[in-house]
């Protein structure tokens, strides 16, 4: 058990330690969208080109550790941007980016390819995010072993720790029960911390993209983790945005 200091605002994650940046190339918004905020939530460094050009473009500005390609792109095809990133590589012998291509169910002869031009996984839409990510981290985890490139396993605010591998949480040293649902809820919240999360966004991100409507469902999930949170008294960290959604932010 680490020693917290309640009174001074924890970071969700250690800020020393670098995070894995993504860059998602996908042209169409709903999924590019949909990938990104997933991304975000689990805390990794997320940006988007929406075709091959601008992806080429950001590989050689702003280098990432990991790209999530599709392969059908106006412009300039995935085949086409993985080729020729292997191909700078290469000539000017600088480490491998992983690639892993987004292609379509029936298209097998797109998966030979782009596996042939170098890529270093592929999956098939459409996908789980849960499955995307499982991949995103081995990955990482294949191509940096030993660092820090990944997502934070441990996350602190104030006197409250969640553990993502042991899928534990603790107030103040006390176990807190949750169910799975609160516990992804919570996670959430202790990755962005002080920042005002919409509902929108924490019904799409916990219980994903289709969930629509004008259930109170959140609100008694919130109301749950409440509970469980200050039973013995503790003040608040979950406070309510009138109109908008919730904070994770001491009373
Ligand atoms: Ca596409």
């Amino acid at each position: 058990m680490s020693i917290i200091n309640p009174n001074a605002p924890s970071p969700a994650r250690d800020r020393t330690e670098p995070v894995a940046k993504l860059l998602v190339v996908e042209d169409e918004p709903s999924i590019s969208g949909f990938v990104r905020r997933g991304l975000m939530f689990e805390g990794y460094d997320v940006e988007v080109a929406e075709n091959g050009r601008l992806a080429l473009e950001s590989i050689r500005d702003r280098p990432a550790d990991l790209v999530i390609l599709d392969l059908m792109l106006p412009e300039v095809d995935g085949i086409e941007v993985t080729r020729r990133v292997r191909a700078v590589e290469a000539t000017e012998n600088l480490p491998r980016v992983p690639i892993l291509m987004l292609t379509a169910r029936d298209s097998v002869a797109d998966r030979v390819a782009g596996l042939e031009v170098g890529a270093d996984d592929y999956l098939v839409k459409p996908f789980d995010f849960d499955e995307l990510l499982a991949r995103v981290r081995a990955l990482l985890r294949r191509t940096q072993p030993g660092t820090s490139q990944r997502a934070p396993e441990l996350l602190t605010f104030h006197d409250l720790e969640l553990d993502l591998s042991s899928r534990t949480v603790t107030r103040g040293g006390r176990p807190i029960e949750l169910t799975a649902r609160e516990f992804d809820l919570l996670a959430l919240f202790l990755r962005h911390p002080n920042q005002v999360l919409t509902r929108t966004m924490l019904m799409e991100r916990v219980w994903g993209e289709d969930f629509y409507g004008e259930s109170n469902v959140l609100e008694v999930v919130i109301g749950n983790v409440r509970r469980s949170l200050e039973s013995t008294d503790q003040p608040r960290l979950i406070q309510t945005v009138r109109g908008i959604g919730y904070v994770l932010r001491p009373t």
